[in-house]
């Protein structure tokens, strides 16, 4: 025990009244017996009887005992009131540290104990800290609620425990994102070992509501040594985090300096998009849709360009990410979708517009209204817009998929399921929701003319889709001799770069006007086309 101690408890003891009471009764006692007070008193009261001077004396004797006993129901009392302040004030001091929903430490407890760690670094004594984000969270608390939403992040937070041991200190930072301080005995080895547990661990379905949560998890991983600062390792983390999201998600990934590179360009690109948006700088590209057999033109897939005025053509699968992780994919889809149906109004009214959703859009409560209002704004016919919506949108929870893709179906919108066959329950998809094509993933069809395994599962496909009463459309067609296995095996729509690659609005118009006259695509006749236009291009 330290002395400042012992000396505050006998400060403590020494100023208390049942220390003053027992300390002036022992003290006067000698000298009351040395004068034998009780003696005198004893016979002054029986010389004057007549004065009652005994029952006054019991009476002092039954109020000192009253006061004594009022004395220490008073000091009970005045403990029990200081037990109360400490716990509350221990509660409080809890609150300030840990979040109350998982009991974790929250940001400001961790980055008190990242103080702590700091002291200890050396160049040869490091740390290892891992930044956790949740993959596909946000869906699962925009359709099924706050409160599943909230035993989600309860769920996470055990498991994280559970996945890391006594060897680290967990934090929740806010929303679904988490770190990790690893004991700085641990070596790279046993940190990747505990990542890959954490990432396993958040794979599995969480027993949550009546179908369970599936959700999984991104770590990134950073080493810290002494030069760092705690902003700096917490950065690198977080740049670690966007790689293993941008790897695809439920890995992990360590911080490495090329990094900063690409994720001064992302956010260079991100600010870039908030302009590109408004300024008309993505447009919708189309790609023509053919019937296999008859090869005659039935529509377009409206694929989204970014002509960036610096860095030229951007691809949908690099600014579609971006757009969707910093709350723009919204705007975005409704601008190219407003433009393309405005495109496809001056066309013939039998030809098509399929559109991709992606899973972030789709989670969106207003949806359905995004869609409605861009078709609105230039009277676009409803029948002829087909919704292309990938199975990551739907698997978080198939009832309210249901209710947004029959909502969609009422206004007369038809649904397709893209990229059929490389998700994992695409049949689960097909079993539970009200689509009305399946779009066969070009993966399959590449050679499938001498790919037996491929041509067994395009085969298998189509009579899914025929007994189930579902259309088709065979992407990634390239070759002639791809299209010419389909013709004789297949049926439904084709659409590929062997007829046509995705063309702007007026390329659109002016080949509707003069080349596909009879709304036929001849792909042997594009072939020569394009080769005379690469030609004179080049040459010109
Ligand atoms: P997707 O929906 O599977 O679209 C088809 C992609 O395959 C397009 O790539 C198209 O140009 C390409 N493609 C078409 N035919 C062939 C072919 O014969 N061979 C090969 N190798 N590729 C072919 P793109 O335009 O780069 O789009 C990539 C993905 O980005 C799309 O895949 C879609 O998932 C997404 N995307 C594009 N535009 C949008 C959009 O406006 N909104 C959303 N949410 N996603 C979009
Ligand atoms: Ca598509
Ligand atoms: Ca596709």
């Amino acid at each position: 025990m330290q002395v400042s101690t012992v000396y505050s408890k006998a400060k403590k003891l020494a100023t208390s009244p049942s220390t003053f009471f027992f300390a002036t009764a022992f003290l006067t006692w000698p000298v009351l017996a040395e004068l034998e007070a009780f003696e005198l008193f004893y016979s002054f009261s029986r010389d004057h009887e007549n004065w009652g001077i005994d029952e006054f004396a019991m009476l002092g004797v039954n109020l000192a005992c009253a006061l004594m006993l009022s004395l220490w129901q008073k000091s009970v009392h005045l403990k029990r009131l200081s037990c109360e302040k400490e716990a509350e004030r221990a509660r409080a001091e809890r609150n300030a540290s840990h979040d109350a929903l998982t009991g974790l430490n929250n940001r400001r407890a961790f980055t008190t104990i990242m103080k702590t760690t700091q002291g200890k670094l050396s160049m040869k004594n490091v740390a290892h800290v891992a930044m956790i984000d949740l993959d596909r969270f946000k869906p699962v608390n925009d359709l099924r609620g706050h409160a599943v939403g909230d035993a989600v992040l309860a769920n996470v937070a055990d498991r994280l425990r559970q996945a890391v041991g006594l060897d680290a200190r967990v934090a929740r930072l806010g929303g679904d994102e988490f770190a990790v301080l690893f004991d700085m005995r641990m070596t790279v080895s046993d940190v990747e070992r505990k990542a890959r547990r954490i990432v396993h661990m958040m794979d599995q379905t969480f027993d949550i509501g009546p179908n369970g949560v599936s959700i999984s998890c991104s770590v990134g991983l950073v080493v810290w040594s002494a030069d760092l600062s705690i902003k700096e390792v917490m950065r690198r983390a977080d740049a670690a985090l966007y790689k293993a999201k941008s790897e695809g998600r439920a890995r992990f990934a360590w911080y490495d300096s090329e990094l900063d590179a690409q994720s001064t360009a992302r956010a260079a690109l991100e600010v870039d998009l908030r302009d590109a948006i408004q300024s008309g700088q993505i447009r919708p590209w189309f790609q023509p849709i053919v019937d296999i057999e008859t090869h005659d033109l039935v529509g377009f897939e409206v694929l989204a360009r970014w002509q960036h005025p610096d860095k030229g053509s951007i691809p949908p699968q690099e600014f579609i990410p971006i757009a969707e992780d910093c709350g723009l994919i919204d705007r975005l889809s409704h601008t190219v979708l407003r433009q393309a149906c405005c495109a496809a109004s001056a066309w013939p009214p039998e030809l098509s517009l399929s559109v991709n959703v992606s899973p972030i859009q789709f989670a969106s409560p207003e949806f359905v209204e995004n869609m409605k209002g861009a078709m609105d704004t230039c009277g676009f016919d409803a029948a002829r817009l087909i919704v292309e919506v990938t199975e990551s949108s739907v698997i978080a929870d198939f009832d309210a998929a249901r209710t947004k893709l029959s909502a969609l179906k009422e206004m007369g919108i038809s649904i397709a399921l893209d990229d059929f066959g490389t998700g994992y329950s695409s049949l689960a998809s097909l079993r539970h929701l009200p689509f009305d094509r399946v779009k066969i993933d070009r993966s399959f069809i590449s050679r499938i003319e001498d790919q037996p395994t491929n041509q067994k599962i395009v085969q298998v496909i189509m009579d899914l889709a025929q007994g189930l009463d579902l259309d088709v459309t065979i992407e990634g067609i390239e070759t002639a001799q791809e299209l010419t296995y389909l013709e004789a095996n297949g049926r439904g729509q084709g659409q590929g770069f062997l007829f046509e690659k995705p063309l702007p609005a007026d390329e659109v118009l002016w080949r509707l006007e003069t080349m596909w006259i009879n709304g036929r695509i001849d792909p042997t006749e594009i072939v020569e086309n394009t080769v005379q236009r690469t030609a004179s291009h080049r040459d010109g």
